[in-house]
């Protein structure tokens, strides 16, 4: 769904890219503002607002942007969505001050933002301008009242970002300070556990005070935070293995124009759950998989095998890692073939690593 954005521009060859539903927002101000029987100008005002502050996003997601290009990360590019920007790193930073100086400059750009708004406003209104904060605003201030606007949501969206729980900049501020002094591995758990806690709070005090805001906030950042978690610890377990541990010799194919009834009971008793299947010419032209008969077993049973067989074949070295073939199953591919040279040697599906890993940890 995140690849549905149209590209605006780009900035130090990283493009900013917008999401499709951005244009919702822009139609739910016009909608409610026309609805609430607000003038024009009001909603002219309520739009430009946005527009700006969404600027202002960008310039936060450059602060991560600009800030890990320094470190030699590239950023894919960033993507505006209506609940915000996020700046897609290619890669995560190894040593944690990196880390740390990365999710920072994101809030620091937002500070930054709203210095220069106050000074510019100092400059025009002096000792007055307290009055800009305090609601009584004068009928000449409209740039003025917006600036301050402008000022006051920098502010909160710097607080808002250095909560300290996942996904927020604040949680990977945190988990790099942990990291520091212990790995990455127990950074990130601590940091999320610390992050979740903070969670429970809000959604309690949310709850308490009817903030129903604060409810919402609170469950996206406790389940970002257990994903961070996951990612982490997939990333921990896969590093540093190689599917040359783990593969599985082919010994069986089936032929694609076989009946998916005639062959079940045999698949069953292998003791594998992908196959390669062969066409006429004796070549590999797919992988049947058993998982996928037996969840479909009555509509599939008198279909031949190449009607129903994943057609698109992936292989490896031998010397891939785990971590890089497991994003082959997350995508929906079942299994790969593992190759020695030219030659295939056997294949990995995600449940041939689960089950060695799981004995390896025992
Ligand atoms: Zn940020």
């Amino acid at each position: 769904m995140i690849e549905q954005a149209f590209r605006i521009g780009s900035f130090a060859n990283i493009p900013v890219r917008i999401h499709w539903t951005f244009l919702l927002l822009i139609v739910y101000i016009i909608g409610s503002g026309l609805y609430d029987k607000s003038s024009w100008s009001g909603i002219l005002f309520l739009i430009g607002f946005t527009l700006c502050m969404f600027f202002c996003v960008v310039l936060h997601e450059f602060g991560h942007a600009l800030t890990a290009k320094k470190f030699g990360i590239r950023t894919a590019d960033i993507i505006l969505l209506p609940i915000g920007g996020v700046a897609r790193l290619q890669n995560l930073p190894d040593k944690p001050r990196q880390e740390l100086w990365i999710a920072i400059m994101g809030p620091v750009v937002n500070l930054l933002i709203a210095i220069i708004l106050f000074v510019v406003l100092y400059a025009i209104h002096g000792n007055a301008m307290i009055h800009l904060f305090s609601g009584e605003i004068p009928l000449n201030m409209n740039v003025s009242e917006f600036m301050s606007l402008l000022l006051q949501a920098n502010l909160l969206l710097m607080i808002f970002n250095l909560i300290p729980a996942f996904p927020m900049d604040g949680g990977r501020v945190l988990r790099a300070f942990i990291a520091i002094y212990s790995n990455r591995l127990v950074a990130t758990r601590w940091a999320s556990r610390i992050g979740q806690a903070l969670c429970i709070l809000f959604i309690i005090y949310g709850f308490y005070s009817e903030a129903w805001t604060l409810i919402f906030i609170g469950i996206f950042i406790f389940l970002g935070a257990s994903q961070e978690y996951s990612m982490v610890k997939q990333e921990f377990l896969y590093k540093d293995k190689f599917i040359k541990d783990f593969y599985y010799k082919i010994q069986h194919y089936f032929p694609e124009y076989a009946l998916i009834k005639d062959i079940r009971d045999e698949f069953r008793m292998l003791g594998q759950k992908h196959i390669p299947v062969l066409d006429i010419e004796g070549r590999i032209s797919g992988i049947i998989s058993l998982p996928f008969i037996q969840l479909n077993y009555e509509k599939v049973k008198n279909l031949q095998i190449k009607e129903i067989m994943f057609a698109q074949l992936i292989s490896l070295p031998q010397s891939s890692t785990l971590l890089d073939t497991v994003k082959y199953f997350d995508s929906g591919i079942p299994a790969v073939f593992v190759t020695d040279g030219f030659q295939i040697i056997g294949m990995l599906d995600a449940d041939c690593i689960k089950i060695n890993l799981s004995q390896s940890v025992s």
